[in-house]
């Protein structure tokens, strides 16, 4: 099945609220359905191709990546860069140190006191995350998936 096709089919089982993306949308109609989505269904939709990718169902896309993305998260994107910028300067990481990631302690990525930042490992970092962020959710939909499924014949 085609990128295009997978999503469609995702959108339709688990997002049946949604207005649905065109029936015979290519991906660049399928990416303008997604900028119109409201942001809560924007992050749902993200965390859910994230998690597919995680499993080898899908293959994330960049640019689809990019129009699931809200607003809210762009900015709390260039704060984390100017946090980086400000570690950097006080010297607790280095240039290109993509190892190291800067945490948020309280979970609130707009809380950016320096009490409330530290330096961590990148690997456990984005393994922390994904504990909190999407495995619920990833669990729920590969069920939902397997539910939906139609019969083998
Ligand atoms: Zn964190």
């Amino acid at each position: 099945m085609t990128y295009v096709r997978k999503v469609r089919y995702l959108v339709r089982m688990t997002m049946r609220t949604v207005k649905q993306p065109p029936q015979n949308a290519n991906l660049s109609g399928l990416l303008a359905w997604a900028r119109k989505l409201r942001p809560n269904h924007k992050m749902r939709l993200r965390r859910m191709l994230a998690c597919m990718d995680m499993r080898g169902l899908i293959k994330q896309n960049n640019q689809m990546t990019y129009a699931l993305t809200t607003e809210r998260e762009r900015e709390a994107n260039l704060l984390r860069q100017k946090n980086r910028r400000l570690f950097m300067k006080l010297g607790l990481i280095k240039k290109g140190d993509s190892d190291l990631h800067i945490h948020h302690k309280n979970g609130n990525a707009f809380d950016n006191r320096l009490e409330n930042l530290t330096v961590v490992d990148g690997k456990k970092h984005r393994q922390e995350h994904r504990r909190f962020d999407a495995d619920a959710q990833c669990t729920r939909l590969i069920h939902l998936l397997k539910r939906a499924a139609p019969p083998k014949r």
